[in-house]
């Protein structure tokens, strides 16, 4: 618990004051999900739904993000609970957030996942379909305001092999930001993880998703 909130001060300390830091917290227990809120974390994510529902009542008050695939199924059972879903990369998934979230009377934020790499094993609209998606999520989802980008680019052993690609999603950011629509307000780039995140921040990320350099590496079973 030490080393959480001591790692914690280090990126802080690192970070520019316009840049949010989301503490990825899968596979985390809630006394360390605590721990790091006591440390001054805001704004956690999560990217399996089970993991929200199991650990969301024994989680200080704190904003809940779903960062990972959603299935249609599972989306009443986080609808309420989370502050904003960034992995919206199809028309099937908006149309049931937007059917939940007019169910329950709410606006909800999302992030459209962009996939800059084109890669198969990974979720996420590819460049060239990008904008026909906001576009009809605008047209067809009145209970949805898109707020941005996110996206998850390959692993590579030197973060500068990836900066090319933060930096077209920037590009996409800047581009689709400008589109004038009550239901579009764009505030948030999200991306960089632990080993990619200086290189995600100086291509123009505000949000980074940060996981094991908070809390160590992750162990599954
Ligand atoms: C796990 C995860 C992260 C955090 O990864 P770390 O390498 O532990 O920082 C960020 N984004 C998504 C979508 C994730 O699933």
């Amino acid at each position: 618990m030490e080393n959480i909130k001591e790692n914690l001060k280090k990126i802080k300390a690192e970070l520019d004051k316009g840049v949010l830091l989301l503490a990825v917290t899968k596979t985390r227990t809630p006394e360390e999900i605590n721990t790091a809120i006591d440390e001054g974390v805001t704004d956690i994510g999560e990217n399996k739904v089970q993991e929200i529902t199991d650990k969301y009542d024994r989680v200080k008050p704190v904003r809940w993000h779903m960062i990972g695939h959603l299935q249609t199924n599972k989306v009443k059972y986080i609808i309420d609970k989370v502050h904003m879903i960034h992995s919206v990369d199809s028309m099937k998934i908006a149309k049931e957030i937007d059917k939940r979230a007019a169910a329950k009377g709410l606006i909800m934020d999302i992030l459209i996942q962009v996939n800059p790499a084109s890669e198969k094993s990974k979720f996420g609209i590819s460049t060239g379909e990008t904008e026909n998606l906001i576009k009809e999520i605008l047209e067809c989802c009145k209970n949805i305001r898109i707020r941005g980008l996110m996206c998850v680019v390959p692993f590579a052993e030197d973060p500068e092999e990836i900066r090319g690609y933060f930096a077209q999603v920037k590009k996409q950011y800047d581009q689709y930001g400008k589109i004038s629509h009550e239901r579009l307000d764009f505030k948030y780039l999200s991306m960089g993880m632990t080993h990619d995140y200086k290189v995600a921040v100086e291509e123009g990320s505000n949000l980074v998703r940060i996981g094991t350099a908070i809390f160590g590496e992750r162990v599954y079973n």
